[in-house]
């Protein structure tokens, strides 16, 4: 079973879908930590990901779709970053990874810029914060900062992008008849019963 997952950030979807794989025995993609884990190992697609990125150029939709193909579960998979495209969305069915279940975390848009505001990261041991876990005043001795991510762009206009990318992609599974909406302004927990009923539907 391939599930994938989307939402913008702050929607908790990443917290959401890394519990729902590990208690359900699936596999959990992400393609960040995929990328820096097979960049780490030399791997060829993610090196060339990497020299694409260090001249500031355009990342072809084939890179993200075969590192992904790379890290595919048998014990299926909750997909978690890709697609970003409708291209990509494509490419993943040309190349036979089919989604039985695209769930988008729904989230209003007053929500999610005062959830991304409450974004904090600690610079020494990585640690996030937000606000299902406030940041402390101190983490390893110093206080912990804005994401950089957070940091790059004011946060209305990198919502503002976010929806461009992920909005067209809700209609395309929509279209296939794949699409459940959860409310992600719901507590944690709840948003998590949610999401195993959808899923178990
Ligand atoms: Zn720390």
């Amino acid at each position: 079973m391939n599930l994938v997952f989307l939402g913008m950030p702050g929607s908790g979807k990443g917290t959401q879908a890394q519990r729902y794989a590990r208690e359900h025995g699936m596999h959990h993609y992400s393609s960040g930590d995929a990328y820096r884990d097979l960049l780490r190992d030399a791997d060829p697609v993610a090196t060339e990901m990497q020299n694409v990125i260090a001249v500031g150029g355009f990342l072809p939709d084939h890179l993200p779709i075969r590192l992904l193909e790379k890290s595919l579960s048998q014990n299926g998979n909750v997909i978690d970053g890709t697609p970003r495209t409708i291209a990509q969305a494509r490419m993943m069915e040309r190349r036979g990874i089919l989604v039985d279940k695209a769930i988008h975390f729904s989230l209003p848009a007053e929500i999610n810029i005062e959830r991304m505001r409450a974004r904090r990261t600690c610079l020494s041991c990585h640690s996030i914060y937000g606000h299902n876990n406030p940041a402390p005043s101190l983490c390893c001795g110093k206080e912990p900062e804005r994401r950089n991510d957070d940091r790059q762009e004011s946060i209305p206009t990198k919502l503002h992008l976010y929806r461009k990318e992920t909005f067209p992609l809700i209609g395309f599974y929509a279209a296939k008849g794949v699409l459940h909406v959860l409310d992600a302004s719901n507590p944690p927990q709840k948003v998590y019963e949610d999401l195993c009923r959808i899923i178990g539907l």
